[in-house]
C-alpha cells in the first residue's frame, strides 16, 4: 500500500513541480475502506455491494474498486457497459461480480457475456432477450430491477404476470432489486409504500438475493436491509443521513486550488464578470486557478467560502471558467508570508462536499461528479493493482 505525500496535508506547499498552477485534488482511499466497513456492519452480516457509477462519483471507479475488493466487498454497480468493461479489465478476480445499471439494450448480450458483466434487466423484453441468450451459451449472472414507485427505471410490477417467473428464478446468482426515491427523506411516505411492493416481488423469487437500499436506505430500519446493500454517495463521504446533524461517512475528497496572484486594494473597485461585487481597500484579494470548468460551480458566484490555512475567505464576484477571486484580508493578516503557489482548501474535512453543495444549490453528488479532469490527482491508500490471471 502507498500513501500519498504527507507535504499535501499542510495546505500550502507544493506538492510537485515548481511552476504548476493547477489544483490538487487528494483522495483519501482509507476513508472510503472505512466507509464501506461503516455500511457493511449496517447490513449485519449480509453482502454490501459498491455502486462505483460514474467514475466512482468523480474519484475514480478502479482505485475505488481495487482498494474495497482488497477490504472484502466483491460486488460493484457501474452504469454503462463500457464502465464495467474497464472495471472488469482492472478486477479480474473471477469472484467478483460487476452489474450494469442501464440494462440490456437490443444486440448488447455478447459484450456483457465475453466481460462477465451482469445486467440488471429493466423491462419484460431485457428479460426475454437475456434468457433466450442464456440458452444459447451457459447461463449468466443478471438482476431483475422491478419499479416499485419511482418510475424511472425497472420492470412494472404488473409485468411480472406476462414473464416466465420460473426461468428467472433459475437464472445464476439472480439478485432482484429495486430503488427508493426518497430514501434521504427518513419520514417520506414513499419509502413504506416501495417497502412493502418490494417485500411481496421478493416472495415470489425466495432463492434470489434482494437488494432495495442505496446510502440513505441503510439508514432507514432493519426491513430496508434484505441481503445486498448498494451505496454510492456514502463511500465517498456523502452523509446519507441529511436531516441528521452529524455525518457517520469519513470525508474522502480534500480539494485544494493554488493562488496565481496575490493583490492589494487600493481603492473601491469591481471584481469579475458582470462586475457584481464591489471591494474596498486595503482588501487582499486572491486570484486562484480553479473555475466552473473545473466543476467549482458558477452557482458559488459570491456565496462560497474557501479555507486559506483553516481560515475562511469568502468567494467575491463571480467564479469564472478558470479562475475564481476569494477575500483573503484576514487570512494575510494572520500570515503575511503567504504567496502566490500557495494552495487553498475548496473543499475538505472543514468544508465538506455537502457544505459545498449547500452553498451552490446543488447536492454532493453533483459535485463530487462534477470534478474535472485539470487537478493534479492524489490517492492515499491505493491497493496494488491485482495480477491478471492467465488467459485473461
Ligand atoms: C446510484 C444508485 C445507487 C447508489 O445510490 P446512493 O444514493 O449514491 O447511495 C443504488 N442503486 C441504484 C439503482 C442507483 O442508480
Amino acid at each position: 500500500m502507498t500513501r500519498a505525500a504527507s507535504q499535501d496535508d499542510s495546505g500550502n506547499s507544493a506538492p510537485s513541480g515548481a511552476g504548476k498552477t493547477g489544483g490538487v485534488l487528494t483522495i483519501d482511499l482509507d476513508a472510503v475502506a472505512d466507509n464501506w466497513g461503516l455500511l457493511k456492519a449496517r447490513m449485519k452480516g449480509q453482502a454490501c455491494a459498491a455502486v462505483v457509477k460514474a467514475d466512482g462519483y468523480g474519484v475514480g471507479a478502479v482505485p475505488v474498486a481495487q482498494r474495497l475488493l482488497a477490504e472484502g466487498c466483491s460486488t460493484f454497480f457501474v452504469a454503462h457497459p463500457e464502465e464495467g468493461v474497464a472495471l472488469r479489465a482492472a478486477l479480474p478476480d473471477p469472484s467478483v461480480e460487476v452489474f450494469i445499471l442501464n440494462g440490456l439494450l437490443p444486440g448488447g448480450e455478447t459484450l456483457l457475456a465475453h466481460h462477465r458483466l451482469a445486467p440488471c434487466l429493466n423491462d419484460a423484453a431485457q428479460v426475454r432477450a437475456w434468457l433466450a441468450f442464456c440458452a444459447t451459451t451457459e447461463p449468466q449472472t443478471a438482476a431483475l430491477h422491478v419499479d416499485t414507485g419511482m418510475t424511472r427505471l425497472g420492470l412494472d410490477p404488473d409485468d411480472l404476470d406476462d414473464l416466465d417467473l420460473a426461468a428467472v428464478a433459475a437464472i445464476p446468482g439472480l439478485v432482484v432489486m429495486s430503488h427508493l426515491a426518497c430514501a434521504d427523506e427518513t419520514a417520506h411516505p414513499l419509502n413504506d409504500q416501495q417497502l412493502t411492493t418490494f417485500q411481496d416481488i421478493r416472495r415470489l423469487f425466495p432463492a434470489a438475493r434482494a437488494s432495495l437500499a442505496n446510502s440513505s436506505g441503510l439508514f432507514l430500519g432493519d426491513d430496508y436491509l434484505f441481503d445486498l446493500g448498494r451505496p454510492g454517495v456514502a463511500l465517498y463521504g456523502g452523509n446519507p443521513t441529511p436531516n441528521a446533524d452529524t455525518n457517520p461517512m469519513r470525508p474522502v475528497v480534500h480539494l485544494q486550488a493554488r493562488i496565481l496572484q496575490l493583490r492589494q486594494i487600493r481603492d473601491i473597485r469591481p471584481v469579475g464578470y458582470g462586475a457584481t461585487a464591489d471591494t474596498f481597500p486595503p482588501a487582499r484579494i486572491a486570484t486562484l486557478a480553479v473555475g466552473y470548468a473545473d466543476g467549482y460551480l458558477r452557482a458559488i458566484s459570491n456565496r462560497g467560502v474557501v479555507y486559506l490555512n483553516g481560515h475562511p475567505c469568502p468567494v467575491v464576484g463571480r467564479v469564472s471558467m478558470d479562475l475564481v477571486t476569494v477575500d483573503v484580508t484576514d487570512a494575510v493578516e494572520r500570515d503575511d508570508t503567504l504567496a502566490a503557489g500557495a494552495l487553498v482548501d475548496l473543499i475538505g474535512a472543514q468544508h465538506t462536499v455537502d457544505d459545498v453543495a449547500a452553498t451552490a444549490g446543488t447536492i454532493g453528488y453533483e459535485i463530487l461528479t462534477g470534478l474535472g479532469n485539470r487537478y493534479q490527482r492524489q490517492y492515499i491508500g491505493l491497493s496494488p493493482p491485482t495480477a491478471a490471471p492467465e488467459g485473461a
